[in-house]
């Protein structure tokens, strides 16, 4: 796996077209020069890694596009040290940038081969997340709750109900919600115990959350 400077160049640019986007959290900006996003695509599609683009990676999978990733994670809104859990493993991007950002991370992949793959790369890159575990999003990590933020990577038809109960009181759950080609992205707040707070934030497109494991 190589990482030149032309690919070092490539990444800046990319931060600059994401920031021109709206994003504005350098520290995330920052994760987005720092990371080889093409060590985390097919060697095929290496060329289209710094576009701001999703790609197909296996298993009928994408890797999220930087500025989705980038405003997903924005959104979280964390600190260094803080707990977050992502529902959908995939390429292990998101997971490296939360890496990166000093977030204690947990995740789950309900594809087997991606979940294999993707834990041994991330091992091969010196990222060390919690924990990597195969099962279904939709339950989160019961045994590792509750968290500061979970971050849902695939569109989601509603908005699970485990999640919601594994967020910390001031807990951020950031999931964009809705079934076919777009989905709304959502941020919602534990404000209290019972209380949950909900924002919208437009339109984005996700792979479905799929709800059974085959
Ligand atoms: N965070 C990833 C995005 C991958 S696309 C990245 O940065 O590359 C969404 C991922 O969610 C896919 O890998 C898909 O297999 C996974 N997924 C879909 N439904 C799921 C479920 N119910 N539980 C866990 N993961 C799921």
């Amino acid at each position: 796996m190589k990482d030149t400077t032309r690919h070092q160049g490539k990444r800046r640019l990319l931060a600059k077209i994401v920031a021109d986007k709206g994003i504005t959290d350098e520290s995330v900006l920052d994760a987005i020069r720092k990371i080889p996003r093409h060590w985390f695509m097919d060697s095929s599609f290496e060329d289209h890694a710094y576009q701001d683009k999703a790609f197909p990676i296996a298993a009928d999978q994408t890797i999220s596009q930087p500025y989705t990733v980038a405003f997903q994670t924005e959104l979280l809104g964390f600190k260094k040290g803080d707990s977050i859990l992502e529902i959908g493993t995939g390429s292990g991007y998101q997971t490296a940038v939360l890496c990166e950002l000093g977030a204690r991370v947990y995740s789950i992949e309900r594809q087997q081969t991606l979940f294999k793959k993707t834990k041994n790369f991330l091992n091969k890159l010196g990222y060390r997340p919690k924990r990597l575990s195969f099962g279904d999003g939709y339950l989160g990590m019961p045994e590792y709750a509750p968290f500061d933020g979970i971050i849902v990577t695939a569109g989601a038809p509603f908005i699970p109900k485990p999640l919601l109960k594994q967020l910390k009181v001031g807990g951020r759950l950031i999931i964009p919600v809705g079934e076919g080609g777009t989905q709304i992205m959502t941020k919602i707040t534990r404000k209290e115990v019972r209380k949950f707070e909900k924002k919208e934030y437009g339109d984005f497109r996700f792979v479905p959350l799929l709800e059974d494991k085959n």
